[in-house]
């Protein structure tokens, strides 16, 4: 039984039979004698690990394994901001502005090449999700953030283009059901539904690949990462076992569309008191709002305080907004259980009583 609460928006919790396995396989995995951290990534056991978490990656998203590619490749999400634009950016390229890391993809990808904005929120601090302009045809790409982990707003549908698509899911990844067969290039670090810090997924279709430049450097290169099947150099072994582990316990749950009803609920249960409660206020409006993070504040400081004073008899940690934007946050990840909600409700019920 977890003792926590933990509401933290990445690295997130993780189901309790992950970590117990995880951890089983770093002293010796699997009765082989030989700890995961020390286990070669070119082993019968490794590629056995990376089949099956592809495998499982794709299939959980329903995408067909003969019209994608899925990679676990270090650097984070950050590293795909710089690798989508090096691999797909050749004449002019657009980027939805709709948050703090959408921003970070936009200028990572204006130091390679023409990234133009093609819509943006910033104006209203990024509470709600940007109003599409008419996409010009001529673009390389258009990229997009599907929900904004620091601000809490999240596009419900996947976004349709003429041209194709690239969408950085890191913070909704796998929570709800939703058809990205459209998409051309999905990517997410595994830090929130996928797995622990130290890799990322990319999926990419095999029609979109062939766009990708050539000499770029090989690290860089996606057809370089496809070439090696996935091991161009040294894996994150422990991270994707791990993954596969969470996966794994996922497609358990009865896979994408039982957790979405779960992470319904605990939204649902969340914002009732947000928008029950004078003493707060939600920060995203309400049409755009994430169901992952949920973000509030207090209209009195001293209220802050005794919040905070509640979280911590309650064991509920992790719970504070990003630097950028202060307030609160809670993720609701796909591993957080209904329970830990339900302790946060009673916290601000009780909070009710007080003031
Ligand atoms: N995109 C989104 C939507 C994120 O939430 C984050 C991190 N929280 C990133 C990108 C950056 O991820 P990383 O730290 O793995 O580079």
């Amino acid at each position: 039984m977890q003792k926590v609460h933990n509401f933290c928006a990445g690295p997130c919790i993780l189901p309790q039979e992950v970590y117990l396995k995880s951890a089983a396989a770093i002293v010796d995995y699997k009765g082989s004698g030989v700890s995961l951290l020390s286990m070669s990534h070119r082993s019968e056991d490794f590629l056995e690990i990376l089949a099956q978490a592809r495998a499982l990656a794709l299939s959980l998203l329903s995408l067909d394994s003969g019209e994608w590619e899925v990679l676990f490749l270090q650097g984070g999400a950050s590293m795909e901001f710089t690798r989508v634009a090096m691999n797909f950016l050749h004449k002019k390229a657009g980027y939805i502005n709709s948050g703090v890391w959408a921003t970070k993809a936009y200028q990572q990808a204006q130091i390679i090449g023409n990234a133009v904005q093609v819509g943006s929120s910033e104006h209203t601090g990024f509470r709600n999700l940007p109003r599409l302009e008419k996409i010009d045809t001529t673009l390389d790409y258009l990229h997009y953030t599907s929900n904004n982990t620091i601000y809490g707003t999240q596009y419900q549908e996947v976004i349709q283009a003429e041209v194709p698509v690239v969408c950085d899911m890191s913070s909704d990844i796998y929570s709800k059901q939703v058809d990205v067969s459209s998409l051309d290039l999905i990517y997410a670090g595994a830090q929130k539904n996928i797995g622990p810090a130290g890799v990322s997924v990319v999926f990419v279709k095999k029609s979109f690949l062939a766009n990708a430049k050539v000499n770029i450097p090989s690290i860089l290169s996606y057809p370089c990462h496809v070439e090696a099947d996935g091991l161009y150099h040294t894996a994150n072994v422990f991270a994707i076992y791990t993954c596969l582990l969470n996966l794994q316990w996922l497609e358990k749950q009865g896979g994408v569309s039982n957790i979405e009803r779960v992470n319904e609920t605990k939204a649902s249960l969340l914002y009732k008191q947000i928008d029950a409660h004078e003493f707060m206020q939600g920060y995203a409006q309400k049409e755009c709002r994430s169901k992952m993070n949920v973000t509030f504040d207090f209209v009195d400081k001293e209220i802050s305080k005794r919040f905070d004073a509640l979280c911590l008899q309650a064991n509920i940690v992790n719970i504070k907004g990003h630097r950028a934007l202060g307030g609160y946050r809670a993720s609701l990840y796909n591993a957080l259980p209904l329970h830990s909600v339900e302790v946060l409700v009673e916290v601000l019920q009780q909070l009710k009583a007080e003031v």
